[in-house]
């Protein structure tokens, strides 16, 4: 094993890449049995997974510093490149579904393999690989603009990412004016990110027409690679997620507003505050949370010890907030070396927490995945990858002791009434985006008032106000996956769903949830998400039942959720 700081990149040579898939392709064309054919196909799985290594070692290393100039020219580099080897990628597809070998390949490596190349090809298509091109470098755009983003508070001047912890200050007076401060930034910006999504929204718009498509919906569907389900589906979701969850969401917020002495409904500031005493926060350094994050995976199973270790050992996990770091967090794969990756900005709130219990969660399912052929098949889709991480969040809730300390009780409850309250969040994110999809011809006010007058409908319990953008009813443009990855929100909303399945399991018997999650991760991506979750015997987020039910019993727990000395 080498050190990720270690781990050698080199731009590869773009034509003599594509010549290479060329002459794969040719090959398996010309393959005249299975073992030819099978050969070949070996090949562009090595092939392949170099390429992707290059390709995540520039990525990560870009948002690891955005100002490196080495790398933020190999980041522009593969934002060209990714969209010109895509051709040649849905060559090797459409060869692949056209093979008198298929069968054979199939049964061997599964038939996803083919329902996913089906839906690939429904997604690309070379006419639209200029639009692609500017939709990535929209992407960039964006994304470069919120990791500029300097923002003067109390006479220092912080990033986005530095701004989290002052959002939760339980003094009132701080956090307003935290929320304040955070808010102008987005409206002095205002214009250059309605600029960036009305430029975004008019592109896919076009994407998915000259594609064939009605508009970008279907086509943003295909981008996800749904395979299980459809729109109608998640529509029938949302409508669950408003019947069952929030009504539960909002009384969470209800005794909210009475533990704080404050009157519902609270405004965005107030929300963020769960505990007058202050929101859970971990007890140490970063290096006592890590530490926190070792001796939870040591005692939880063997295989997720021996993960942690080397994660640690090999400089697998950048999570310090540094400037010109980009936001946020994720966990990607080095497939060379069948390794995850881990990135993430740690900022003292219990969001550090779940970098080493929700990331290192997909990290886990990786590492157990990694020598998956094709690779294709490490991960399955979005929402069941979500369902690795959030549920892993669940599993740690009996170290909280460790990583909280005396916030511990806090946490608990906090975590439990944060699951739910996220769900209906999620739901708007991708409700919005349906419509503004629908309607591509929206100015960028009148998607302002959509995401206004669905506020409403799915988190009643917000009261706007003066704080700048927010208060306006305005936030859903610091939610970054609304610009890179359309609809990719919901994922996050069925796969709590799951994870609440697993935290009432947990409640019955651990060991016997564990044994659940085990069968669930250990199939990795070899079948669709709803199949993942039958063969583990879960239950589907579509199931209406479903929601219902872990609603029912996280209510229960939440009411009888012992609040003596939590103030
Ligand atoms: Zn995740």
């Amino acid at each position: 094993m080498i050190n990720f700081k270690d781990m050698p990149y080199e731009r590869p040579d773009l034509d003599a890449l594509k010549q290479e898939m060329q002459d794969l392709t040719q090959a398996l064309r010309n393959a005249s049995n299975y073992a030819e054919a099978r050969e070949v196909f070996l090949k562009k799985e090595t092939s392949g997974k170099h390429l992707s290594t290059l390709m995540n070692l520039a990525m990560i290393r870009h948002s690891i510093d955005t100002r490196d100039a080495f790398y933020d020219a190999e980041n522009d580099f593969w934002n060209q490149a990714g969209p010109e080897l895509d051709e040649y990628a849905q060559a090797w597809t459409e060869a692949m579904l056209e093979s008198p070998f298929r069968a054979e390949f199939a049964a061997e490596f599964g038939d996803i393999l083919f329902l996913n190349a089906e839906i690939d090809l429904k997604s690309f298509s070379p006419v639209i690989i200029e639009e692609m091109k500017e939709e990535n470098d929209l992407a960039t755009r964006y994304n470069k603009l919120l990791a500029s983003a300097q923002i003067p508070f109390e006479g220092g001047v912080y990033t986005l990412s530095q701004m989290t912890s002052f959002k939760t200050d339980p003094d009132d007076a701080r956090r307003l004016a935290a929320w304040k401060a955070e808010g102008q930034w987005y409206k002095d910006h205002q214009a250059e990110l309605d600029e960036i999504y009305d430029r975004m929204t008019h592109l896919r718009d076009a994407m998915g027409r000259k594609m064939g498509y009605d508009g970008f919906t279907q086509l943003g569907y295909y981008r996800m690679q749904r395979n299980c389900y459809t729109k109608e589906d998640v529509e029938q979701f949302r409508a669950a997620v408003r019947t069952y969850l929030v009504p539960i969401a909002d009384k969470v917020y209800r005794q909210q507003a009475k533990r704080l002495g404050l009157s519902y409904p609270m405004n965005f500031a107030d929300n963020a505050l769960q505990f007058r005493s202050g929101n859970p926060r971990p007890q140490g350094s970063a290096e006592d949370t890590l530490k926190a994050g070792e001796h939870f995976y040591d005692a939880l199973s063997p295989e997720t010890g021996a993960f942690f270790h080397l994660m640690r050992d090999y400089g697998l996990m950048d999570v310090l907030s540094t400037e010109g770091k980009e936001g946020g967090g994720y966990c990607t794969g080095l497939e060379d070396y069948g390794v995850p990756f881990i990135f993430a900005n740690f900022n003292g709130t219990a969001g550090d927490v779940e970098v080493v219990t929700h990331e290192a969660g997909h990290a886990f399912a990786m590492y157990t995945n990694a020598d998956r052929i094709p690779t294709s098949t490490i991960w399955p889709g979005m929402e069941a990858c979500e369902v690795h991480s959030m549920s892993m969040e669940f599993f740690a809730e009996p170290w909280a002791e460790e990583f909280f300390g005396p916030d511990a009780r806090k946490f608990r409850y906090s975590h439990l009434a944060g699951a739910l309250t996220f769900i209906p969040y999620g739901t708007l994110v991708d409700h919005f985006q349906h419509v503004v999809y629908e309607k591509p011809e929206m100015t960028p006010r009148q998607r302002h008032d959509t995401w206004k007058e669905l506020l409403g409908v799915y988190m009643p319990w917000v009261r706007l106000d003066d704080i700048p953008f927010y208060g306006d009813g305005e936030g859903w443009q610091r939610q970054g996956h609304i610009y890179g990855s359309p609809f990719y929100y919901i994922d996050y909303c069925l796969a709590q769903t799951v994870s609440l399945q697993f935290w009432a399991l947990i409640q019955k018997d651990r060991a016997d949830a564990w044994a659940h999650y085990m069968a669930y991760t250990r199939q990795g991506g070899s079948v669709t998400f709803t199949e993942l979750l039958k063969n583990a015997g879960l239950k589907s987020p579509f199931d209406p039942d479903c929601l219902r039910e872990v609603c029912t019993a996280a209510d229960r727990f939440l009411d009888a959720y012992d609040m003596t000395g939590i103030e």
